[in-house]
């Protein structure tokens, strides 16, 4: 089987790939909204993989690995990645679990990171009827993840949280040292969440980038007593493009409360240091940043070996749990096939059997193809 052509269109904000091949089995993958710029660099990719054989995964990724990066261009190969695994799994008559070893579980938890209600302000009391609302969703979830510090509006929204230019916008980052009074604040609308959440619902929170070491440690003891399940990208985080696991190796052996990264670390090379030096708790690759299915398998492999747990970032998309993700926009539930209903039931997805990845667009996506792209499926 050779491919014969590289194909991305945008529907609805998600640039769509598709390897074409001269076999008639295709590939697709896709890339999460807020990358609607990607169409051009996942086609840079194109002239390297045409006439080479789909089924052979890894030889194809060893031309392209290296000409990825951190998020967001670890994004493009990471699609070309899962869009073979989809093309060999079709050929095989397989679901691409079964070509990885096969499913460990018949079902995998996932945890609340996107079925979201807008804040009424950013008080404790709101964070914790925020909280309630997303504890009594259908999907019933045992594990419910909140941006607080500097990931979301928080550090910009609350008057004197930290020591900086405030910036509502963005396009430039929020970062710097906490007050008294943004330490005190970040822990009441932590207790007031975790009020609401009781132990039946697990609670992570997600903090940076932006965050400096010294007020991650004496905001992760403070909240020790109420058992988090992990603080996500506190120093580091989404879009910043280095590790620093230094850094998190001083937070991590400074408190109990579990501390978690790496959603934008691209290949499992940049996990080595983390997981080599047990730096964190928790590492949470991105399938669909960290280039790809095996990459995610791999970094998972040896964060286990060390003892450290796996709850993947899920943008397209272990150990611990799997970030769930939702359609974006609503009607991207019409356009595919492949899914069951509800997705998810009391916190758990069923891991289906059907050939390569599963999920497959059907005639409704054609009406949603750009005039330039008319010829997509054709
Ligand atoms: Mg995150």
């Amino acid at each position: 089987m050779k491919i014969t052509d590289l194909k991305c269109t945008v529907i609805g904000r998600n640039p769509v790939l598709r390897i074409v091949t001269d076999e008639g089995i295709d590939g697709f993958a896709q890339v999460e909204p807020s990358k609607h710029y990607l169409t051009p660099h996942v086609l840079f990719y194109r002239d390297y993989i045409l006439g080479e054989d789909p089924t052979c995964v890894e030889s194809v990724m060893r031309k392209i690995r290296r000409l990825g990066a951190f998020k967001p261009w670890g994004s493009s190969v990471s699609a070309i990645e899962m869009a073979l695994w989809d093309i060999a799994g079709k050929a095989a008559d397989l679901p691409v679990h079964k070509l990885l070893g096969g499913k460990v579980r018949d079902r995998v938890r996932v945890y609340n990171g996107a079925v979201r209600f807008p804040l009424d302000g950013f008080e404790p009391e709101d964070y914790a009827a925020n909280m309630a609302r997303m504890k009594a969703t259908p999907e019933n979830f045992s594990l419910i993840k909140q941006g607080v510090a500097f990931h979301g509006p928080m550090a910009g929204s609350v008057p004197g949280f930290y020591y900086g230019d405030v910036s509502s916008s963005g396009h430039r980052q929020n970062r710097g040292a906490l007050t008294e009074k943004g330490l005190k604040h970040l822990i009441a609308c932590t207790e007031a969440m975790k009020d609401v959440c009781g132990d039946e619902v697990g609670l992570a929170l997600d903090c940076g980038p932006g965050m400096l070491p010294h007020d991650v440690i004496r905001f992760a003891r403070a909240v020790e007593h109420l058992n988090l399940a992990w603080i996500e990208d506190t120093v580091t985080g989404d879009y910043v493009p280095w590790v620093h696991a230094d850094q998190y190796l001083e937070i991590t052996r400074s408190t109990s409360t579990p501390i978690h990264t790496g959603e934008q670390i691209y290949l499992r090379q940049n996990f080595k240091e983390l997981i080599e030096t047990k730096a964190v708790n928790v590492v949470g690759p991105d399938p669909c940043d960290v280039g790809g299915i095996s990459e995610l398998k791999w970094s998972a492999e040896y964060a286990d070996l060390h003892g450290i747990l796996m709850a993947p970032h899920g943008t397209g998309d272990g150990l611990f749990a799997f970030e769930y993700p939702t359609g974006d926009p609503d009607w991207w539930y019409d356009i595919v096939d492949g899914l069951p209903g509800p997705i998810v039931q009391d916190s758990y997805i069923d891991v289906w059997d059907t050939p390569g990845i599963g999920v497959t667009f059907n005639e409704k996506a054609r009406g949603y193809l750009p005039d330039s792209d008319r010829d997509f499926f054709d």
